[in-house]
């Protein structure tokens, strides 16, 4: 048997206010007066505050030729997003100090991808797969505003391109640096708090349920799992804990995964985004209302949580969809082979036909 040797994330800083000691952090990572590029979600462009009450924007510590540059997340991002952003900076700078991402998953991935095209050659499309990537790319920073994805902490950066919605995946990949404090995740709406932290319990819920399971991925699983019931069923109302214990069940739930994979959840959700560009947190949970067959216990306390929390999860999303469309989600979602052989084991072709998951997609 052959083990993975994987990257981490080089430095964590975890704790609140912690947002407060970037600009020493950055200091030693900056070279000569090329800046420093901050890519923050663009919710936060006209001001919005964070947990401390100030707007987040005001607190970014620019130096000399430093810039903001606002990410617009409406849709998850594009490799042609990606290139825009790395060539842009490219031809106003030559060369960057850092690229920080501070936002959510869809930010995170963003900033990850454009430090690794600041060095690399052609288009981030070139680079979706598996250790593609040739050269490291410029120090990078995460810093989330949402908790859930894993997105800080993974090896992996989720692209939609060309023909395929894809990570680049490689050892290049992970932050240099991330920046985890729970006053930025304390204003989320409670819808999307909600759709992103159900994520991470989807991530635990996989991965403790998958054929590639290890001790490794078991202990990470279980805290995050351990966490998320704790703050999506057992309190009756969110405080400063949840967020604290959120942030933690992210980075958890993400480790657990990086040595293991996801499963139907993510399977069948990938295609829901690449056909009709159902965001990420909101497609796994449509997706896991419909997963008692291979998840009975995990579903039903999916299900509990989303009752406590009041939310609504849609339904009916595929109706009316043409066979052809029906097609196109099925070919998706059925070539994501590692997720499906960690949730069905190596069989899992047998198990899960094309007429199999077109009734599941038919129900969503
Ligand atoms: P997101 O980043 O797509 O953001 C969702 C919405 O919330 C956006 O409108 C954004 O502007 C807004 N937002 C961000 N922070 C906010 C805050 N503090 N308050 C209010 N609104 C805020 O959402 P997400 O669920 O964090 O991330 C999903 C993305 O993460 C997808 O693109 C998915 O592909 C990616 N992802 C990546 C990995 C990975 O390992 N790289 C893993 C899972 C998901
Ligand atoms: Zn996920």
């Amino acid at each position: 048997m052959k083990f993975r040797n994987f990257k981490m994330v080089d430095y964590v800083i975890y704790g609140h206010g912690s947002f407060n000691q970037l600009d020493e952090i950055l200091a030693p990572h900056r070279k000569g007066d090329a800046p420093m590029i901050f890519l923050v979600d663009h919710y936060f462009e006209k001001g919005a505050a964070t947990g401390d009450g100030k707007p987040l924007v005001n607190r970014v510590p620019l130096r000399g030729k430093d810039k903001i540059i606002f990410a617009d997340v409406t849709y998850e991002p594009k490799t042609t997003q990606v290139d825009k952003l790395a060539k842009q900076l490219k031809d106003e700078f030559g060369t960057v100090s850092g690229v920080i991402g501070i936002g959510g998953g869809s930010t995170l991935d963003l900033a990850k991808a454009v430090s690794l095209m600041m060095t690399n050659p052609g288009s981030s499309a070139d680079y979706q797969g598996w250790d593609l990537v040739k050269q490291a790319g410029v120090y990078k920073v995460g810093i989330p505003t949402l908790s859930g994805t894993g997105a800080e902490v993974s090896r992996t950066t989720v692209l939609t391109g060309p023909t395929r919605k894809l990570g680049m995946n490689s050892d290049f990949t992970p932050f240099s640096q991330i920046v985890l404090d729970p006053e930025l995740i304390a204003n989320a709406p409670v819808n999307q708090r909600f759709y992103t932290g159900m994520d991470c319990y989807i991530h635990c819920i996989e991965s403790l349920e998958g054929t590639y399971l290890n001790e490794f991925s078991k202990s990470y699983g279980e805290k995050a799992l351990n966490l998320c019931q704790h703050i999506f069923l057992e309190k009756d109302s969110w405080d400063t804990e949840c967020d604290e214990k959120l942030m933690m069940a992210s980075y958890a739930g993400g480790m657990s995964i990086a040595y293991s994979q996801v499963g139907v959840a993510h399977a069948v959700s990938y295609g829901l985004s690449y056909l009709l560009g159902t965001k990420h947190g909101i497609g796994n949970c449509i997706v896991m209302n419909h997963l008692e067959p291979y998840y009975p216990a995990g579903v039903a306390e999916f299900k509990k949580m989303v009752e406590k929390n009041k939310i609504d999860i849609p339904v009916g999303i595929c109706k009316g969809l043409t066979d052809e469309q029906f097609d196109t989600m099925i070919n998706v979602s059925l070539g994501m082979k590692p997720l499906w052989e960690n949730a069905l084991g190596k069989d899992w072709e047998k198990i899960m036909t094309r007429d199999k998951l077109r009734a599941l997609y038919e129900k969503l």
